[in-house]
């Protein structure tokens, strides 16, 4: 099995030192990406820490396969506790930044500690160093990218940085790269800008050479020749079918489809992309960089969550509204799904639907935590739900992504269950539900029969691809076997090593007090106790959701499987 090469990169912010150490045994049993993050964090951070405490730390990690050309690679993975959740959680972005990580020659990049004035750090295969930068303080995510390219002729592809979100320690706020590319879920930019680290720089040429094998070259023409719609429309291309089957979020999740879908949905959006848009090295570019002049917008995006978050939930019929929406959570670096849904609450709280200017005012005093609206919109759905008086849409603490679980059923019990909250690419299941998504045969999206051990499976297949670093896109050209031979490894080999990764941040997360009780949803499945019961027993774990050994009290840390 093929997995990532290099050292740990350790960097002490109260130091302002950096260590490296050999990690050869947990490349070796975590591949990279995800795993590896999932694997020193376990082992690192106190699970007591706080999330926005100095004993947080993040890490940084890129895959094996950011070492190829090959499409689908364009991605890199982000590890810490969320601030949301409370949980160990991973966050993934595309754009163009895990190429230029990986040229430093680091396998990972651990972030410890709190700087004591605001930071730019500078990481490069001969070493760090360490910038004040009181100038970039409450900068929005251009400014940096201005800042970085006058300053030190770096490129917005270099860069992992926050915006005045990240600083003020907004929930759901995240770590931006590439300037519209987002570590988007779990609000990691919070943890950032507790280490008081405005922006990382990556540069350097230790890579690895690039070798090309016959699967990748396949895989790589498959994408470049491919028609599939979402070269067109991105994930937007599910919107209408979402809205088809009552699997779209709307007016605060109080509907289920949306009559004004025809104005945000594939075709609106299509109709405002003036460019294809990629990620490093992909061939098959599903990104959508839109643009409307009349109305002075450009951005990239939306995406089919952020047409949900910031169009339907919010009862917004015009794409260039959303594409608004889209542009300031990109400017002000936060979640689009998660600061879409904060919104809707506030206005569903104030029968104001409809009303997208509000949203984004809202969104401004949120970012900077202005008054008493905007602190308390920052903190997101969960915690500001009993005082708007709305209905707390969210599991463990994350607020939802489309694809309703109240359709799509297995998709709910995924919500319910992932490590991360409700969250849709944590298995993926969605795309085994709806009909045509993918080439596999759609199951029946009603009811939760037999799904229970499929979305364990489909739990494991998603941190392998998170740990390889490969995007979940891939679905269509990169099969189970194809997986294997990228990786150099039996499937089922893969499998065991994403079910490690997903055991190991269920204990994390169990050691600091999550059990069964967590794996709940806003709305009742059929046979939800039962489906609860029957997963847990298909990954081996106690009936209270708790991890055998590892997530009890007292366990000895580490999976015995780490070492193999
Ligand atoms: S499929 Fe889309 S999101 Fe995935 S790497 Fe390619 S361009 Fe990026």
């Amino acid at each position: 099995m093929i997995h990532a090469t290099g050292p740990l990169l350790s960097i002490d912010l109260d130091a302002r030192e950096a260590t490296t150490e050999g990690i050869d045994d947990v490349l070796g049993a975590f591949v990279g990406g995800r795993g590896v993050g999932t694997k020193l964090a376990f082992d690192r951070v106190p699970f007591d820490a706080d999330p926005l405490g100095p004993e947080n730390r993040l890490y940084l990690t890129t895959g094996p396969l950011q070492h190829s050309s090959m499409s689908f690679t364009g991605r890199m993975n982000m590890t810490g506790v969320s601030p949301l959740t409370g949980g160990l959680a991973s966050s993934n972005a595309g754009g163009f930044l895990s190429r230029n990580f990986t040229g430093t020659g680091y396998a990972a990049v651990e972030l410890r500690g709190a700087a004591d004035e605001p930071l730019a750090v500078h990481v490069r295969e001969d070493g760090v160093t360490f910038e004040s930068v009181p100038e970039l303080v409450d900068a929005e995510v251009p400014a940096v990218t201005d800042w970085a390219e006058a300053e030190h002729d770096l490129a917005a592809e270099h860069l992992a940085c926050i915006g005045p979100a990240g600083e003020h320690r907004v929930r759901y706020a995240c770590v931006m790269t590439s300037e519209t590319r987002a570590f988007g879920r779990t609000g990691l930019g919070a943890v950032l800008g507790s280490k008081n680290v405005k922006v990382l720089t990556f540069d350097g040429d230790a890579a690895a050479d690039v070798e090309i094998d016959a699967v990748q070259s396949e895989i790589h023409r498959e994408a470049a020749t491919s028609d599939h719609i979402m070269k067109r429309q991105g994930t937007t291309s599910v919107t209408e079918l979402a809205n088809e089957v009552e699997a779209l979020p709307t007016d605060y999740f109080s509907k289920q489809s949306f009559d004004g879908v025809e104005g945000i949905g594939g075709d609106a959006v299509e109709s405002k992309k003036y460019k294809k848009g990629t990620c490093s090295q992909c061939a098959f570019a599903c990104k959508l960089p839109t643009r409307d002049e009349a109305a002075g917008v450009e951005t990239e995006g939306p995406e089919f969550e952020t047409v949900m978050a910031w169009g339907s939930n919010q009862s917004v019929d015009d794409v260039v509204e959303v594409m608004k929406g889209n542009e300031l959570c990109d400017r002000l670096g936060v979640d689009t799904i998660s600061a879409g849904d904060t919104m809707a609450a506030y206005l569903a709280s104030e029968d104001d639907l409809g009303d997208a200017e509000r949203a984004r005012e809202l969104l401004r005093k949120a970012a900077f935590r202005e008054g008493e609206v905007g602190d308390l919109l920052a903190e997101g759905v969960h915690r500001a739900a009993p005082e708007l008086g709305v209905d707390d849409w969210t599991v463990k603490g994350l607020e939802f992504a489309a694809h309703d679980g109240r359709a799509l059923n297995g998709q709910g019990l995924s919500f319910a269950v992932s490590n991360r909250g409700a969250d849709h690419m944590y298995a993926g299941f969605y795309a085994k539900e709806y009909p045509l998504v993918s080439k596999e045969e759609a199951l029946d999206k009603r009811g939760l029969e037999g799904k229970p051990p499929l979305v364990a499976e489909a739990e494991n297949h998603a941190a392998v691809l998170d740990s390889a670093v490969a995007c979940k896109f891939s679905r269509d050209f990169v099969s189970d076997e194809r997986l294997g031979a990228l990786l150099d490894a039996d499937y089922d080999d893969l499998l065991d090593v994403g079910a490690r990764v997903v055991e190991l941040e269920r204990a994390f997360n169990n050691r600091r007090g999550f059990d069964r009780d967590d794996d709940a949803l806003p709305y009742d499945l059929d046979g939800f106790a039962d489906a609860l019961d029957e997963y847990y027993a298909a990954r081996g774990w106690r009936a209270d959701g708790v991890v055998p050994g590892l997530g009890e009290p007292g366990a000895s840390d580490g999976p015995a499987a780490a070492d193999d």
